[in-house]
């Protein structure tokens, strides 16, 4: 095991619970408990609760639990004894090890801790009061940061000279180039890593410094940033640079930042939005949503627009589905960068990241607005540019909502879009409904995953649904069973032979989509339904004409105003006695 028990049970003993749950995620008291939402599973009713006074935590959604230990190993990924390190570290214990070569390893990593914790400070002492460091000071303050910035962010200076550093720190030549501040040259003389550049120091999330990036002062020659090497203490795809400080504030936001650049990152926190990161030196990748997801589930990409748009959709999909995040864009104009606007317009920045999108949306509002969607060729090339970025979702629920956007946008039969989609296992009947629109069975995905819902989520979907909702006769039938049955087991006996077949299928079948969404989904569908009827029914007839218009208008508005839940009720309600009135 390497840590002594002795120790391990001062560390328990020593440890606050419900403060290191409280770095990750949001808790308050009930009586004698603490509760929040869990943060190994996604949910939106906290199921998770703390004891405060055994140090344990359980969960009744996914039934995690343990101690702080277990905890801070979960949500951070960690090895046992390096999580007993960190809050050994939190409660001032020293901790002794029984294994001497484990205890070799985590001497040498905090000797290379202690070494970048040196160069912190003698690069920041170097930008506050150096001689030489004029130039970067006025840089520094060119760009809008004073000592208040300089002192919070603790930049630095590293002077244009061969070895400052190793000089000053005289570190062994071993800890310098294990801790990426140095080498030993072909001459044989230790040479600094890093020469005039300003210094932007990385720390872990548990503020321990890892790493540099440094930049280059304008005019200068070289790669405008250069950063630090990987070391036993810092790999590249696992540190998100201003975590440290942001961890705060992003659990109590419920949200985080991400930035490109440590510029963008501080303009943030100067804004007002202490809760950016940014990537060092390389794109987000994989382990760095397994990190931001244990902090918070929304994830804002404050990405210059191009960049963004170009961002490699189908991995954030994926990551969204395997990490259950979601993914914004707040919206920026091309060329402007959340450093720069930070300092022009810290408003607009504080509204584009309140006014972040999901990803899909932002790259579809892109391709629609380069469109012309005023003539009938520029709207049908924008339907095709539109459903491109459509197809890249692997949801198809959430294709479906887009698929309708784009329909209503470039005034497009939604039915021939979804055709146009091309799922690849249709039939020639299955093709010939798609071109019949106003035929039973259209819309079986989200009917039956409506029905999958009603099927486990009973108590909460089963009520919010109504027969004018399912358009499919099975559909229909198997949703009329389980809406007059008690269980499901009931409902299974009493439905006819092929809705029981369906229910049963449907309860081995695993229940992933939000309510909300689906229900929204099925909704709208059945109002589209509506409104083809009716759009016919006034083409077909003069008489009733006007008030069928009338009636049309308030179904196209009331559409357009879903998932509102006012709209949502009022269209059930229409819907049903509409769907009475016809028989
Ligand atoms: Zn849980």
């Amino acid at each position: 095991m390497g840590i002594v028990e002795e120790d391990i049970a001062r560390v328990r003993a020593a440890t606050d619970l419900v403060e290191v749950a409280g770095e990750h995620i949001q808790t308050r008291r009930v009586g004698r408990r603490w509760v929040g939402l869990c943060p190994f599973h996604a949910e939106k009713t906290a199921s998770f609760s703390i004891n405060a006074e055994e140090g344990l935590y359980s969960c009744f959604g996914c039934q995690a639990k343990g101690d702080a230990i277990t905890f801070l190993r979960e949500v951070e990924h960690l090895e046992f004894a390096e999580a007993v390190e960190r809050l050994a570290s939190r409660a001032g214990i020293q901790l002794r090890y029984d294994d001497v070569r484990e205890g070799q390893d985590r001497k040498r990593r905090s000797r290379l801790i202690e070494a970048m914790e040196a160069a912190v400070e003698w690069y920041h002492q170097c930008l506050l009061t150096s001689p030489g460091a004029a130039s970067a000071r006025g840089y520094l303050r060119s760009r809008g940061y004073d000592g208040d910035v300089v002192r919070r962010f603790k930049l630095g200076w590293a002077p244009d000279d061969w070895d400052a550093l190793s000089r000053a720190l005289k570190l062994p030549t071993d800890v310098l180039s294990q801790a990426g501040l140095g080498f030993v040259n072909r001459r044989g003389r230790h040479q600094d890593s890093f020469r005039a550049r300003v210094m932007f120091p990385i720390f872990d999330a548990a503020g321990a410094p890892v790493a540099f990036g440094g930049r280059i002062l304008p005019g200068a020659e070289g790669p405008k940033y250069k950063n630090s090497q990987e070391t036993a203490i810092y790999a590249k795809r696992r540190t998100l640079y201003a975590l440290n400080w942001a961890k705060a504030d992003v659990v109590t936001a419920s949200e985080v930042i991400v930035c490109e650049g440590y510029t963008d990152v501080i303009g943030c926190f100067e804004a007002g939005l202490p809760r950016a990161v940014a990537t060092c030196g390389t794109a987000l990748a994989d382990e760095h949503f397994r990190t931001l997801k244990n902090f918070t589930r929304r994830i804002v990409l404050a990405y210059d627009a191009d960049a963004a748009g170009q961002a490699a959709a189908e991995r954030f999909y994926e990551w969204e589905q395997r990490y259950e995040v979601d993914v914004t864009v707040a919206p920026l104009a091309p060329g402007t960068d959340p450093g720069d606007l930070a300092r022009s317009d810290p408003v607009a920045l504080l509204a584009a990241v309140k006014d972040a999108k999901p990803l899909l949306a932002f790259r579809l509002e892109r391709v629609l607005a380069a469109a012309d969607l005023r003539t009938l060729e520029g709207r049908a090339r924008g339907a095709q540019a539109a459903m491109s970025v459509v197809s890249e979702h692997p949801d198809e629920l959430v294709r479906d909502q887009y698929l309708m956007q784009v329909a209503d946008r470039c005034r497009v039969d939604p039915d021939r879009l979804r055709a146009a989609l091309g799922a690849p296992s249709r039939d020639n009947r299955q093709w010939q409904q798609l071109v019949e629109p106003r035929r039973q069975s259209d819309g079986g995905g989200p009917e039956l995953e409506a029905l999958r819902l009603a099927v486990h989520k009973r108590d909460e979907v089963v009520h919010r649904l109504d027969e004018i909702l399912f358009a499919d006769d099975l559909h229909l039938a198997a949703f009329r069973a389980l809406a007059s049955s008690a269980t499901l087991r009931e409902a299974i006996d009493s439905a006819d032979p092929g809705a029981a077949e369906l229910l049963q299928r449907l309860a081995v079948e695993e229940a992933h989509a939000d309510p909300n969404d689906v229900l929204n989904l099925v909704l709208h569908r059945a109002g589209e339904r509506a409104l083809h009827q009716l759009e016919a029914e006034v083409r077909a007839s003069d008489k009733r004409g006007p008030e069928l218009s009338r009636t049309v208008g308030w179904l196209k508005l009331t559409l357009e105003r879903l998932p509102d839940p006012e709209a949502a009720s009022g269209l059930v309600a229409w819907l049903a006695q509409w769907g009475h009135h016809r028989g």
